[in-house]
């Protein structure tokens, strides 16, 4: 769409009208000040003018005063001074005083300065001889007219201007002056009819600046000295005329001011008018020409801006029809659909060039034909049906069809069809129908049916209201009905009754916030099948906006196969469950029940081993050592499989922590010396420096490591060699190997390795062994997230590996590895103590008493039951308590904190002897305040070793308490 600019024509006309405007206001300014500037010059021209009256008139009234002075001094002088003339030239004074207006009184002195005659009556002693014209008169012989004044006349006291002349006998000898005392009021009588206006003055000064009239009339102005500033202003006294604007001195006002100075006369003549009245017609005029101007000024600015506002309408107006006609032109020639007006009767009575472009024909070809002709055969009736509605009132119709092209090409069209009223029946006359070609979509459509036929999953599109709107194959399948019994049916039929309420507001929720809700969200839900069954499924929901409103589409699925599977998953894993449970029961049990048995075994071939009840025969002393390698090799095993079906049981309790390698295996190391020595095998150790610390559970890693090398060095030959080596192949790992040059495996058994009781032919031989280590130790590995490998080659020799997690260096102090109680005080040494064993079964009572005595100075008391045991506690506070745990009554744990609780046994150490021999056991024990824990069978050596620290210390102890 083009734009207006900004700058055409009605913006354009509005800085027209502007600048006429201003151009208006400025001419006016222009000529208003022309016109002041005229009537400023005019006001200097009329002060000009009125000084000059002014001075004519003083000229005129001096001159006229000095010509009757003049006559009256020839008269005098020639008519001699004789007294007797006095009379005559008295009256004389007195004719020409009456015919002079201006004159107060002529006057006569004599040569001394003493009035002689005077023209009014009055004193004539008075002397003039100290006025100043006298002075002149007597001292100049050709001094002609004086002036003078104004000053107060000596016969009246009146103001007076006197002018005079010197009285000269014909020697030339001074006679006296005669003299006309002029009234100053005379001046002022006259410049009062000169026009000034109300604010203009009018001032004659004589030459000294004295004021001898003003008008108007100032009350003391008459004597009053101007400076020459207030006269002649910024400009020189020797300019005779002098026009400017000035301040009178006498009344402050500011005035357009003319003065002339009348040398003749010594006077000087000032006219001035008031500026303000000069200019107050101008004023009146400009005030009125603005106001004009002004009005003129809006009219035009008004009419313009309206004009130029029509102008910018009719523009936007037209701008719009032409971009309408455009776009409607655009339109007409690039539509793709058809415009058609049918008769009735199906006759084509207009078509739209788009026919060319749907049909391929041209219009010409079309108009005046049978439209009905084009359509498809199946779907005339269909049409025709549609027809029927608009007959009966539908405002329009939407239907689709097949439409035949000039190429005899069918395609999918679809009609918008509207009937046209007669204006005068009423009755419909017309169809105006707008005619689209669908093909594609039409094809796209038939894609998305097949692609929803073949979904596996049911689906459903309902409409705003909850109506089933289309359904697939699969959701007829699965619910039983057919397409036709579904569609306008609301959705709630496809659910038990009990979902019905609830899932109409679940449905109004929706329609007002639509979302996405995927499968498997929410509460098990069911459908329900035309035969009243249910079955349970699984529904994802989606908006969907079409052109009949807003949509829902769900897809369903058929979950009761998978309910199945998952319930007999589920019952599957709590039979399992079940067995474990009952695996473990099995196996604690097992464990006490032999180990117990064992004890006996292991100890008493022990003590007969130690020779002390007199010597044994050889044959005795090997049977002995039968027995006790024989109890050795079964507590072995029971061990071992305990261990590994535990673990199989899930209830192996790892305690991963930081450890430091080096520590650990220096300890193994030291640990299997013995072994090594008696085998005659080289055992060695490498470990770089430094090396990260591992994440592991230190005691199965020792137990690891310790059948690795046991392994390494049993499966050896004399002079063999085993290495223990830890290297860091990668910075998250270590590997730490055991390399033996023994026996090797030969690679046929190699995959048999680890396989529990696999002893891969070493079962044939003296080697002992149970078969079960690898295997252990595998599964310990892998418990501890780490990994296990090896190589091996017959007759040259083996390498077993295990690879854990590296902790990297300073992330936590390494608990130090190999840390074990050095104390190995022969409790023989220790002399003079007691000890108290409290247990419940006889062959373990013996068992402990054969083995202390062997102890010199120890002596024992025994207690089968745990309150016989407390008391004798109490009774002979022992030096130390062996408690067994599992006592009948009262479990070993109560009996300790029993003998904590009392002061007499508080002190005790108390070592504990038990078959419950998992770490966790051992560690519960030792946290409950078991001086030391052991456990069954008995290693005596172990068990000496702990007896003898408990006693190490009872020296102090029952010092302290004595
Ligand atoms: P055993 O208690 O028999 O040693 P193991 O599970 O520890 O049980 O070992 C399984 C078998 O693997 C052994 O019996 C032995 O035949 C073989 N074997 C294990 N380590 C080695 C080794 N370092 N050299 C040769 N053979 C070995």
């Amino acid at each position: 769409m083009r734009k207006i600019a900004p700058h055409s024509d009605p913006f354009r006309l509005i800085a027209y009208v502007a600048f006429a405007c201003l151009l208006m206001l400025g001419l006016e300014g222009w000529a208003a000040w022309q016109a002041r500037e005229e009537a400023l010059s005019e006001t200097k021209i009329k002060t000009e003018n009125l000084a000059r009256s002014v001075a004519d008139h003083a000229e005129n009234s001096i001159a006229a005063v000095d010509l009757v002075l003049s006559g009256l001094l020839e008269r005098t002088v020639h008519g001699g001074l004789a007294p007797d003339q006095a009379p005559r030239i008295q009256q004389l004074l007195t004719e020409r005083t009456r015919e002079l207006k201006q004159i107060q009184f002529f006057y006569v002195s004599d040569a001394d300065g003493r009035l002689t005659m005077a023209s009014i009556g009055g004193a004539l002693n008075v002397s003039v001889a100290d006025r100043e014209y006298f002075k002149f008169h007597r001292d100049h012989p050709d001094g002609g007219l004086h002036l003078m004044g104004p000053a107060r006349n000596r016969i009246n006291g009146e103001w007076s201007i006197f002018l005079t002349r010197g009285i000269r006998l014909a020697d030339g000898t001074f006679a006296g002056v005669i003299g006309a005392a002029i009234d100053p009021a005379y001046f002022a009588r006259f410049n009062k009819t000169l026009s000034i206006g109300k604010s203009g003055a009018i001032t004659l000064l004589n030459d000294d600046l004295v004021v001898i009239a003003r008008t108007p009339e100032l009350s003391n102005a008459v004597g009053q000295r101007f400076s020459p500033h207030d006269v002649f202003g910024e400009a020189s006294p020797k300019f005779l005329s002098i026009t400017n604007r000035s301040t009178s001195p006498l009344d402050g006002k500011t005035r357009w001011r003319s003065m002339l100075a009348l040398p003749n006369i010594n006077m000087i003549a000032i006219a001035a008018l008031s500026e303000r009245e000069a200019l107050a017609d101008w004023r009146r005029d400009t005030v009125r020409h603005f106001v004009l101007v002004l009005l003129v000024d809006i009219l035009l600015a008004v009419l313009g801006v309206s004009l130029a506002f029509g102008v910018r309408r009719r523009q936007i107006a037209e701008h719009k029809s032409a971009a309408a006609n455009a776009e409607y032109r655009l339109l007409a020639e690039n539509a793709t659909d058809l415009i058609a007006r049918l008769g009735f009767d199906g006759i084509c009575r207009f078509v739209s060039p788009g026919v060319r472009a749907v049909l391929g024909y041209d219009p010409e070809e079309i108009i005046g034909t049978k439209v009905d002709a084009l359509r498809h055969p199946d779907d005339q009736e269909r049409v025709a049906e549609s027809l029927q509605k608009l007959v009966d009132g539908a405002d329009f119709v939407v239907c689709s069809y097949r439409a035949r092209r000039k190429d005899g090409r069918y395609i999918w069209v679809e009609s918008k069809i509207r009937a046209i009223s007669d204006p005068q029946t009423g009755q419909p006359a017309e169809l105006i129908a707008v005619v689209r070609d669908v093909t594609e979509r039409k094809q796209a459509e038939e894609k998305f049916r097949s692609l929803l036929e073949s979904a596996p999953e049911a689906m459903i599109v309902a409409d705003g209201e909850g109506r089933i709107a289309l359904v697939n194959a699969q959701a007829e399948k699965i619910f039983g009905y057919s397409r036709q019994a579904l569609i306008g049916q609301p959705v709630e039929i496809l659910m038990p009754e009990r979902f019905r309420s609830r899932h109409k507001d679940y449905r109004s929720d929706y329609a007002a916030h639509p979302r996405m809700r995927p499968m498997g969200s929410g509460i098990d839900l069911y459908g329900l099948r035309n035969d009243g069954s249910e079955f349970p499924i699984e529904i994802s929901l989606s908006p969907l906006r079409t052109d009949e409103g807003p949509m829902v589409f769900a897809t369903v699925r058929d979950v009761t196969e998978r309910k199945r599977i998952e319930e007999a998953l589920w019952t599957a894993k709590f039979v399992a469950e079940k067995a474990s449970h009952a695996k473990s029961d099995f196996l604690s049990s097992m464990s006490h029940e032999l180990r117990t048995p064992l004890n006996a075994i292991i100890g008493f071939a022990q003590i007969l081993q130690m020779d002390k009840e007199g010597p044994l025969t050889k044959k005795q002393r090997a049977y002995s050592g039968h027995i006790l390698s024989a109890g050795h090799h079964l507590l072995n095993l029971v061990n071992e499989v305990l261990d590994l079906a535990g673990i199989e049981a899930g209830r192996l309790k790892l305690s991963i922590e930081r450890v430091a390698v080096r520590d650990a295996l220096s300890h193994v190391h030291a640990t299997m010396q013995p072994l090594a020595e008696k085998n005659g095998v080289k055992l060695g150790l490498r470990v770089p420096d430094p090396i990260d610390d591992i994440r592991a559970d230190d005691l199965r890693l020792r137990q690891i490591l310790i059948n690795l090398l046991s392994n390494a060095i049993k499966y050896n030959r004399p002079g063999g060699a085993v290495t223990l080596t830890a290297t860091q192949p990668s910075p998250g790992r270590v590997r730490i190997a055991v390399s033996d040059n023994g026996i090797g495996i030969a690679p046929a058994l190699q995959s048999r390795l680890f396989e529990p009781f696999e002893r891969l032919g070493a079962e044939h031989t003296e080697i002992e062994g149970t078969g079960i280590g690898l295997a252990l130790s595998r599964k310990l590995v892998e418990a501890m997230n780490g990994a296990i490998g090896f190589s091996s080659e017959q007759g040259v020799g083996s390498t077993f590996w295990i690879e854990l997690p590296a902790e990297a260096a300073g992330a936590g102090a390494a608990r130090p590895g190999g840390e074990r109680p050095s104390s190995s005080r022969s409790v023989a040494a220790a002399g003079g103590y007691s000890l108290l064993h409290i247990e419940d079964n006889p062959i373990n009572l013996r068992l402990m008493e054969n083995l202390v005595s062997t102890l010199p100075d120890v002596v024992l008391f025994a207690a089968a039951r745990p309150e016989l045991g407390l008391d004798l506690a109490v009774a002979h506070r022992p030096d130390v308590i062996v408690l067994d745990l599992n006592l009948p009554g009262m479990n070993g744990l109560e009996v300790l904190a029993r003998l904590k609780a009392r002061p007499e046994t508080r002190e005790i150490p108390v070592v504990a002897l038990s078959a419950a021999a998992s770490p966790r056991d051992i560690q519960k024990g030792l946290a409950a305040g078991f001086f030391r824990y052991i456990t069954k069978p008995i290693d005596v050596n172990a068990f000496l070793e702990a007896l003898g620290e408990a006693l190490a210390n009872a020296p102090a102890r029952k010092a302290a308490s004595a």
